[in-house]
């Protein structure tokens, strides 16, 4: 793989997570996923979390600065220096443009982009089943990918939670903003010529194979 940055693009629930976490996998360059890094931070109940805790349980964006902020602090780290992946980020245009303003002080070129399509019929079952081991986020889903022992981790026992925001209400929102704010950087990205858009609908493990593929050759 080439690109320095690859960003993975989607609805929530398109796969966004799973198939970073297959990636990161297997090129060996770390996920990083701003809804995590947030998430994280509404627990430990930082400064950071605090300030996103009310949009996020609303379903609605963080403001641009604080996550654009993560970004550039996190991919500073050592573990980045042979690039990454991200996972939820850009999600508006003017993040966008900060991805490419932060790469080209840092002497990389445009990053890659994977857009995930999925059903939303797909999208609602995806957020509503979905749960996420609290040791190691593993991702799984009531309907499609049960753990074997319902509500605990196979590979390493942790308890699986449901997000606070996968409920209906919120989720709504989230689709919301997706389609008002992130849809648009298809358009935007299909410009640059860097996008690479994947049907979402198949099995985990069929797009994983179809997207390592195409990195390997790119
Ligand atoms: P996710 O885990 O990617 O679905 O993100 C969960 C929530 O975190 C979103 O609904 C937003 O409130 C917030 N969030 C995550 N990434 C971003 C981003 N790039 N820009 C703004 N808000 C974000």
């Amino acid at each position: 793989m080439r690109a320095h940055a690859l960003i993975l693009l989607g609805a929530p629930g398109a796969g966004k997570g799973t198939q970073a976490r297959e990636i990161a996998r297997h090129f060996g360059i770390p996920q990083i996923s701003t809804g995590d890094i947030l998430r994280d931070a509404v627990k430990r109940q930082t400064a950071l979390g605090l300030a996103a805790k009310a949009k996020m349980e609303a379903g609605e964006l963080v403001p641009d600065e604080v996550v654009c902020g993560i970004v550039e602090e996190r991919t500073n780290e050592a573990d980045c220096q042979k690039g990454f992946i991200l996972d939820g980020f850009p999600r508006t245009i003017s993040q966008a443009q900060f991805v490419e303003r932060m790469l080209g002080a840092r002497g990389k070129g445009l990053p890659l982009v994977i857009d995930i399509e999925v059903s939303e019929e797909l999208l609602l079952k995806r957020l509503t089943g979905r749960a996420t081991c609290s040791v190691c986020g593993e991702i799984y889903n009531i309907y499609f990918n049960p753990s074997k022992v319902e509500g605990i981790c196979d590979k390493d026992g942790g308890k699986l939670l449901h997000r606070a925001d996968d409920n209906e209400a919120t989720i709504r929102q989230r689709l919301e903003a997706y389609h008002e704010q992130t849809r648009p950087l298809i358009e935007y990205y299909q410009g640059q010529n860097v996008l690479l858009a994947v049907d979402g609908n198949k099995e985990p493990e069929a797009i994983a194979k179809g997207v390592t593929d195409f990195l390997s050759k790119s």
